[in-house]
């Protein structure tokens, strides 16, 4: 019997893995295969590198210029200067970085396996039934915690969780190209659309980039993501940025990803916490997720801890993990952006035209704009009144 089984070892699971095993708790982390590269633009923000300090031996450029541009292709140039900074990482080399740490802290990692179903005992959920290629295999766990996913399958057997609608998602396609660039290697660039959405290209190395697009809401019925993943590379303004048309395509993939804000309802349960993207942990308009996979991951871990400590692992106990003060921060901080969606959006992008324009006549209206995308701000009414008249 372990301490805790978690299903999926993407960040959310393999951080939670790392921290339980390092405080000595006896862990599963079932991953269905490390070979998988996640479709992601694999933007990982500063505070991440805190908990992995090894992603420091990656020499990645620390990147804190954003080169934003509105549909009609204004320009938004943002030089930070504070502490935060992101790097762009290749998923693959993300994803078994948090693995082998997880690993190297005691944690056992099973790969090859899919899992499908609980373990019931005495009516509680104590433990997860997987396939692997030696056949359907059983890991007990006094706490199970839900980290698959997107597509979790034991969420929705958990019932505490309903199945995903169109409109509560993103989608998203993206690819890993390598030739020919006009990238500053320090500087992520960032496309908003005439839809709910935005395209990137983010610098990987020097000859190699990650360039994706993404819908979400009502438009995912609107727009074909293939169709405008395809339009976005031939567009005259992105090929000021990746000119060539034979790029060597060394990976290309498309998902989707939660657009709504985190699920507060779902979040925990008898023996059960969900973490990451299973638990709406992807922050919406600017869809990143690793930050919070990784914060929902640590805060579980810390819940189930607590709990294997007292020997209660009741949702009297695991609510704990939905009102620590920084998942409390992660739920307000994705309800404000939520309020800014419709604003951002309204009339095929105007509004965001718009602000950058005004961004580009006014030092006090960018250093707003700025603030709002890079730090969540709200607008002032009178810059929300300036736009709209
Ligand atoms: C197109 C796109 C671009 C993105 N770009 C960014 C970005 O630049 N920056 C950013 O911060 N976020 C980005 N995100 C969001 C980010 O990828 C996710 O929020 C983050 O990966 C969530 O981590 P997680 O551990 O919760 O889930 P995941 O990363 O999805 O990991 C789940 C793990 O579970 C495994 N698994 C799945 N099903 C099973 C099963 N049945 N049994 C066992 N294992 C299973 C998977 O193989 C995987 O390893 C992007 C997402 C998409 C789709």
């Amino acid at each position: 019997m372990y301490d805790v089984v978690i299903s999926g070892a993407g960040p959310s699971g393999s951080q939670c893995a790392e921290k339980l095993a390092k405080s000595g708790y006896n862990v599963a982390l079932i991953e269905k295969d490390t070979n998988w590269r996640k479709p992601c633009g694999g933007g990982v923000h500063s505070s991440v590198i805190n908990l992995y300090p090894q992603l420091k031996n990656l020499k990645k450029p620390k990147i804190k210029d954003i080169v934003m541009h509105s549909a009609d292709f204004h320009k938004l140039e943002f030089k930070g200067a504070g502490k935060e900074y992101l790097i762009i990482v290749d998923r693959l080399e993300l994803d078994n970085l948090m693995r082998k740490a997880a690993i190297d802290a005691g944690a056992h990692l099973f790969d090859k396996n899919l899992s499908y179903d609980f373990i019931i005992q005495e009516q509680q959920k104590q433990g997860i039934i997987t396939k692997s290629p030696t056949g359907i295999k059983e890991y007990q766990g006094k706490i199970v915690i839900i980290a698959d996913g997107m597509g979790s399958k034991l969420a929705l057997k958990s019932g505490m969780r309903s199945k995903w609608k169109i409109n509560e998602l993103a989608i998203g396609k993206c690819s890993i190209l390598e030739g020919n660039t006009r990238l500053d290697k320090e500087s992520v660039y960032i496309f908003f659309q005439p839809f709910k959405g935005y395209g990137w290209i983010f610098p990987l190395s020097n000859e190699r980039f990650n360039v994706g697009i993404f819908t979400f809401g009502e438009d995912n019925l609107k727009f074909n993501i293939h169709k405008i993943y395809q339009n976005f590379l031939d567009n005259p303004n992105i090929k000021n940025y990746i000119p060539d048309s034979n790029y060597k395509t060394i990976w290309s993939s498309s998902y989707l990803f939660p657009a709504e804000g985190v699920l507060e309802k779902s979040l925990y349960d008898d023996n059960l916490m969900l973490i990451g993207d299973v638990g709406g942990f992807v922050s919406p308009i600017s869809g990143e997720g690793i930050q919070t996979a990784v914060t929902s991951g640590k805060v579980a871990a810390e819940t189930a801890i607590e709990a294997l400590e007292k020997e209660d692992y009741s949702k009297r106990t695991l609510k704990k993990y939905k009102t620590d003060k920084e998942i409390k921060k992660i739920i307000r901080n994705f309800k404000l952006k939520r309020s800014m969606i419709e604003f951002f959006y309204e009339n095929e992008g105007k509004n965001l035209n718009k602000m950058l324009i005004l961004s580009e006549e006014d030092a006090e209206v960018k250093k707003q704009v700025i603030n709002m995308f890079a730090f969540g701000d709200i607008p002032s009414k009178d810059l929300v009144s300036r736009i709209i008249n």
